[in-house]
């Protein structure tokens, strides 16, 4: 099915870029809002993004619903611009329709516009009959960019976004404002700037982090918790016949009965998450298993991300819960911490087309993740899917290989990798470290594109923005900013991996002696020595680098050379192909 036949979905106009009012296939959605819906005029109204769908802050959470409407926007030229995982697009929109009917309930008037264009056309026509729209600032720059032409024309007006929990003054004050940006400084600024988990002037328990901590690896014991289900309804299922439909060519499984998306739903995984996960959150933080997907980790992000979930809200739970420290600082330094860091840095940079020391590349149009290359056809992106640029391309290292269709589910032969790939498409879901330790870890070791990981990240995830996953996969998965986000690049061998997941018991290779990885990271160290060796973290890793012998050096650059040979083709990587 091709991009452009999304405008089907409306069954009624092929016009570009014109709101769409009636929705032939969207029947129970359709008669339900009307069922509920309040009469419109004399409103103030507002445009709630996708990624906003909350009325707990903002205009929605204090002002009279009898006299507000909202503007929700449906529109196939976002999911067309690139290949989304299925699993991402009925998350979004099942949740936006469900947050449609609830807001009705409350007596809030509902505008839902099905347009094929981006969101600055679907919005324009409305002008005229609701007035300037008010939005909270989208977290998406590239909804900001979409929307310029509507704010500089006051038709769209910014206000706060009340979301987040500091600002970006707060930001400019504390020492991380200025590159190399430090996580830790920001966050032991905003800890004690709100008094979050501080005595006084004294952080709890005496130190900031109990990182050092919670690194434990998990061998089956304690049993980890099993993910809730979410009963199936009426918008989903008609959610999921959309998908069906229309979105047949994306990617990714889609499973329903995992999907949360309505208040209820939000609230029962968050219950699960603080009864099940955070006691345990904190030692088993960095463990990887193919026998547990998220092992202790709350699964959370997706929902937080489009606010189903308020950020200030699970860090007030956290904060007022009896749970051993390191969990419960583990937990708020994920949000009140690296969360807000990485939005602050990715907006002060204007999403890294400002860094220090010259300009960025940028990518003119929205890249497919490395789609092309596995399915052998292009995605095939509408030629109405114009619109924001492709994103910024910062590389320090140089990266030239192509991501291996591997990272799309082609069996690659390496069990890590072929577990986690898995699970993404899977869900659009996998937790922290297999994301940082197999999968950037090992594109870090290939030298891939890394624009081209970014948007395979922001495609297969579920919880993926642009605010969000291009600073944690430039700036921290990987070293595309050299030491601008992180001290040194986080890459391993099969030592690591062995030592903190059970993935090695599943693999032809064995870690302490034939595995890839670890002729890979040597290979790494030396064909960017010239630029690593003065990296004070690196010290000992350089050292012993040193000491290998010439033989075992050339040995690693030619394994090097196969793996990428072999990914590239699309087979496995054996020990006898190797
Ligand atoms: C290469 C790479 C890509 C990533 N891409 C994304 C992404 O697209 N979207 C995304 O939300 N997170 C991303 N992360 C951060 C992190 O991996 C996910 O937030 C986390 O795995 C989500 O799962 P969870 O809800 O079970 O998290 P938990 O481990 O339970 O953590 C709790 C919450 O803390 C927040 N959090 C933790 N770490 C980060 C972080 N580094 N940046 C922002 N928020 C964080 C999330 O809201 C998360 O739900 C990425 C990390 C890496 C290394
Ligand atoms: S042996 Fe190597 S490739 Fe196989 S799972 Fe372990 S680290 Fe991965």
């Amino acid at each position: 099915m091709e991009a452009l036949s999304f405008v089907c979905w409306s069954g009624n106009s092929k016009r570009d870029n014109v709101p769409i009012q009636e929705a032939g296939v969207m029947g129970y959605f359709k008669k339900e809002l009307a069922r509920r819906q309040a009469k419109a005029g004399g409103r103030r109204w507002l445009f709630v993004p996708y990624d906003q769908l909350t009325d707990q802050i903002g205009p929605l959470s204090r002002e009279d619903p009898r006299n507000l409407g909202i503007v929700l926007v449906e529109t196939p030229w976002k999911a067309a611009r690139r290949p989304y995982h299925k699993q991402k697009l009925a998350l979004i929109l099942a949740n936006l329709r469900h947050f449609a009917l609830e807001q009705a309930n409350r007596g809030v008037a509902v505008r839902h516009v099905v347009a094929d264009g981006p969101y600055a056309a679907a919005l324009e026509p409305l002008i005229p009959e609701l007035g300037p729209l008010r939005v909270m600032v989208p977290a998406e720059r590239e909804l900001r960019a979409d929307l310029k032409t509507l704010t500089e024309k006051k038709s769209i007006v910014f206000i706060p976004h009340e979301g987040w929990l500091s600002t970006a003054d707060q930001f400019g004050e504390s020492d991380a404002k200025a590159p190399p940006w430090k996580m830790d400084s920001f966050y032991r600024f905003i800890r004690r700037k709100t008094g979050i988990l501080m005595e006084g002037e004294k952080p709890v328990g005496g130190r900031y982090s109990f990182d050092v901590e919670n690194r434990l690896p998990w061998h089956g014991k304690p049993a980890s918790p099993e993910p809730p289900s979410f009963p199936r309804d009426p918008i989903k299922e008609e959610v999921g016949e959309l998908i069906g439909r229309t979105f047949a060519r994306h990617p990714g499984q889609l499973d329903l009965g995992a999907l949360p998306t309505t208040g209820k739903d939000a609230e029962k995984l968050w219950s699960w998450a603080k009864a099940e996960c955070l006691p345990l959150f904190g030692p088993y933080e960095d463990a990887m298993s193919h026998r547990s997907r998220s092992l202790f980790h709350t699964r959370i992000s997706s929902l937080v991300n489009i606010q189903r979930l308020l950020p200030s809200r699970v860090i007030s739970d956290v904060a007022g819960m009896t749970l051993p420290l390191e969990s419960k600082e583990g937990f708020i330094r994920q949000i009140l911490g690296w969360r807000e860091f990485v939005r602050h840095v990715h907006e002060s940079t204007d999403g890294f087309r400002h860094l220090p020391g010259g300009k960025t590349q940028i990518e003119k149009t929205p890249g497919d993740g490395g789609y092309e290359r596995w399915a052998g056809k292009p995605w095939g992106m509408s030629k109405k899917a114009k619109g924001p640029d492709g994103g910024a391309a910062p590389c320090a290292l140089g990266c030239d290989t192509p991501l291996p269709p591997a990272y799309w589910g082609e069996p690659s032969g390496l069990a890590c990798l072929d577990t986690v790939v898995s699970d993404v498409w899977s869900e659009g879901y996998s937790h922290h470290i297999t994301r940082l330790m197999i999968l950037a870890n090992l594109a870090t070791l290939l030298d891939v594109r890394l624009r081209e990981l970014t948007d395979w990240f922001w495609v297969a995830y579920t919880d993926a923005y642009d605010w969000v996953v291009e600073p944690n996969v430039l700036g921290m998965g990987t070293y595309a900013l050299a030491g601008l986000m992180t001290t040194k690049p986080y890459v391993s061998g099969a030592a690591y991996i062995n030592r903190m997941s059970d993935y090695c018991k599943l693999c032809s290779f064995n870690p302490k002696t034939d595995c890839p990885f670890t002729s890979l990271y040597w290979a790494f160290m030396a064909r960017h020595e010239a630029l690593l060796k003065t990296n004070p973290r690196l010290t000992m890793p350089m050292a012993a680098l040193r000491k290998r012998a010439a033989s075992r050096k050339k040995e690693d650059q030619e394994i090097y050379k196969r793996v990428r040979e072999i990914l590239a083709k699309g087979d496995n990587v054996t020990p006898q192909n190797l």
